[in-house]
């Protein structure tokens, strides 16, 4: 499972101007497909369509072969993980937030993917800020530990199939390796396509789709990539 092919699908928000034209690209299992480019190049627009928040209007999508169109919504999620740039949290434990929505997981699974997300430390306190109905519990999560509660959750969820998007902010280097690592532990063995701001973090990428105004300007490896210019 985990199979995800694009057939030369096409996008308009309006019926004027089509957003994406002409996507085509396979995500075996396991694989990894690296979207890449300017802002507004319609890379988030691909992962609403992988999710059917909008429908394409031209061409498919299939998830093992089969039309999104005809997979349900419930297995489709499930088929499914994210892990967004900036995740909204419950004003709960830390612990809460990972286990909303997880209520099969084990605490051992719970303690391991918080270990793996290395946000362990402070899975009881509060996520945003000093609460003084709490006391000292309160904790102002930063961005990138925020991105570490949505990857423990995907941990628990275990999807064949994993869309990342990584972060573009100004996180300092020691950060940014503690996240880029933990999004590479998340994404091990999963189909992945990941929106990737620097080609520098994809450099294992099975493949790299260079978007710019909607369209492929260019696909290869890393390698390939860098030696073309
Ligand atoms: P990227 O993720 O590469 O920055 P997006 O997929 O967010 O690009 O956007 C691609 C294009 O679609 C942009 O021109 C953007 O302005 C437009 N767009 C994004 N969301 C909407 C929307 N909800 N309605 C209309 N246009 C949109
Ligand atoms: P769930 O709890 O439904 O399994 P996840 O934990 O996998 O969801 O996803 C984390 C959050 O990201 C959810 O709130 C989900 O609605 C949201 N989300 C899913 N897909 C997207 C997307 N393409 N863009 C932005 N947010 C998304």
């Amino acid at each position: 499972a985990g199979d995800v092919r694009f057939e030369d699908v096409e996008f308009a928000y309006d019926s004027e101007r089509p957003i994406l034209r002409g996507i085509s690209f396979e995500a075996r299992p396991g694989q990894t497909i690296a979207l890449v480019g300017p802002s507004g190049a319609g890379k988030s627009t691909i992962s609403r369509l992988l999710f059917r928040f909008y429908e394409p209007t031209g061409g498919r999508i299939l998830i093992d072969g089969q039309d999104i169109r005809q997979v349900t919504q419930t297995s489709l999620r499930a088929a499914i993980g994210m892990v967004p740039q900036d995740t909204v949290l419950f004003n709960d434990s830390i612990l809460y937030n990972i286990r909303y929505g997880r209520e099969g997981a084990s605490d051992a699974d719970v303690d391991t993917a918080a270990e793996n997300a290395q946000i362990d430390a402070f899975i009881r306190s509060l996520p945003h800020g000093y609460d003084a109905a709490v006391g000292e519990r309160g904790l102002k999560l930063s961005g990138g530990e925020k991105q570490r509660v949505a990857i423990a959750r995907t941990m628990l969820k275990a999807p064949p199939i994993l869309v990342l998007d990584e972060a573009t902010s100004a996180l300092d280097t020691f950060t940014e390796r503690e996240i880029q690592s933990a999004l590479e532990r998340v994404s091990r063995g999963r189909t992945t396509i990941v929106i990737a701001h620097r080609l520098s973090t994809v450099v294992d990428a099975d493949e790299i789709l260079v978007l710019d105004k909607g369209v492929i300007v260019e696909r290869g490896t890393h390698d390939a990539l860098i030696e073309r210019g």
